[in-house]
C-alpha cells in the first residue's frame, strides 16, 4: 500500500501526438511539473490530501496555459465566470463556487465555503464578496485575461453570429504564447491520498469559451465533476459538463466502488468508455482511493496529466500512448 500519492489533470480534449508544437508540449510538460511538485510536498512532509489538492490546484489556476482561474476561458459577453469544488474524503464535507468573477482562486474560495460558512455551493457576485469577507484575494477582471483565449472566443462569436465585446479592463497583460486550444474547453483537477489514508479532490475551470445564460457546467457540482469518499475513492473530471451532470460521473464511478466492489480503474473505465461514451459525452477523470491506487480514463485525444507516490517517481503525460 501506498503512504502518500497524488494525481492531478489540466484538462481533456483534442489532444493527438502531433497537435501541440514542440515548444507548447515542453511548455505543458514543465507546468504539470511544477504543479505536481506544489501537492507533492505537502503530502511527503506528512500534510493533508485536503491541502496537497487544494495546493496543487492553486498552482494550476496562477498558470496562465490552463482553463482556470488565470487563462480561463471567457463567455459570450467576454468575462470570465469561474467554477470550482472541492471535498473532503474523511468527513464528506464539500464547497463549491459557480460564477465568480474576482476572487483570485476560486478553489481557495470553494474550501472557505467548506469550512466558514453553512453551505455547499454559493454563485456569482455575492460568493466572492463571501470570499473578500474571509481575507482572500480580489483581482481585476483583467488578472484572467489571456490573449489565445481571447482569439478562441473571437473565433467563436464569428463561428456563432454573434457579436464580439469590448476587452476586460487591464487586459493586455498576459499573453501566455504557448497556450493551446484544445477545443474551447479545459478544467483543471487533483486528487490525493495523504499518511493518515484520507482521501479528497479539487476541481476548478473557467468552463466552456462563449458560454451564455449563467451557464454552470460539472466541475462545481459536487458528485459530477468532483467527489471524494474515503469509503470508495477521490475523482476529478474533465469534459462535457451537461454529460457529467447528467450521469453524475464522480458520484457514479464511487458508487461502482462502493456497491459493486469494483476496483478503481475498472470503475473509472465502466463509466468514461462505457455509460459516457454511450450518451455522446466526452472527456475523462482520475480517481485515487485509500490505498493510493491511482486510475484515470478519457476518451479523447489525450488529456494533461501527472502522478507522484511515495512509490512512484513524478511522471507527466499528455496523449493517448504518453504511459
Ligand atoms: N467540465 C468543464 C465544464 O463543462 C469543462 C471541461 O472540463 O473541459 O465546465
Amino acid at each position: 500500500m501506498r503512504q502518500w500519492a497524488l494525481a492531478l489533470h489540466g484538462g481533456a480534449g483534442k489532444l493527438a501526438r502531433g497537435d501541440l508544437t514542440a515548444a507548447q508540449d515542453a511548455a505543458y510538460r514543465a507546468s504539470l511539473r511544477v504543479c505536481a511538485e506544489a501537492g507533492r510536498v505537502i503530502l511527503a512532509g506528512g500534510g493533508t490530501a485536503l491541502d496537497a489538492a487544494q495546493a496543487a490546484v492553486c498552482a494550476l489556476e496562477d498558470d496562465p496555459l490552463f482553463n482556470a482561474g488565470r487563462g480561463a476561458v471567457f463567455t459570450a459577453e467576454g468575462k470570465n465566470e469561474l467554477d470550482a469544488s472541492i471535498m473532503d474524503g474523511a468527513s464528506l464535507r464539500a464547497g463549491a463556487v459557480a460564477g465568480i468573477s474576482r476572487t483570485r482562486s476560486p478553489i481557495t474560495l470553494a474550501r472557505s465555503v467548506m469550512e466558514k460558512s453553512p453551505h455547499v455551493l454559493l454563485i456569482g457576485a455575492q460568493a466572492d464578496a463571501f470570499g473578500q469577507s474571509q481575507g482572500l484575494e480580489q483581482v481585476a477582471p483583467g488578472h484572467f485575461f489571456t490573449e489565445p483565449r481571447w482569439r478562441s472566443l473571437e473565433k467563436f462569436l464569428g463561428k456563432h453570429g454573434l457579436p464580439l465585446p469590448a476587452r476586460p479592463a487591464g487586459a493586455a497583460e498576459t499573453a501566455a504564447p504557448l497556450a493551446y486550444d484544445e477545443g474551447v474547453r479545459g478544467t483543471v483537477g487533483a486528487v490525493a491520498r495523504d499518511q493518515a489514508g484520507n482521501v479528497a479532490a479539487a476541481t476548478s475551470t473557467g468552463g466552456m469559451t462563449g458560454k451564455r445564460w449563467g451557464r454552470v457546467g460539472d466541475s462545481p457540482i459536487i458528485g459530477a465533476g468532483t467527489y471524494a469518499a474515503n469509503a470508495s475513492a477521490a475523482v476529478s473530471a474533465t469534459g462535457d459538463g451537461e454529460y457529467f451532470i447528467r450521469l453524475g460521473v464522480a458520484r457514479e464511478i464511487c458508487a461502482l466502488v462502493e456497491h459493486k466492489g469494483l476496483d478503481l480503474q475498472t470503475a473509472v473505465d465502466a463509466v468514461i468508455q462505457g455509460e459516457l461514451k454511450k450518451i455522446g459525452g466526452t472527456g475523462g477523470v482520475i480517481a485515487i482511493n485509500c490505498e493510493g491506487d491511482i486510475a484515470c480514463s478519457f476518451n479523447t485525444d489525450g488529456m494533461y496529466r501527472a502522478v507522484v507516490a511515495d512509490t512512484l517517481p513524478l511522471r507527466v503525460a499528455i496523449y493517448r500512448d504518453d504511459i
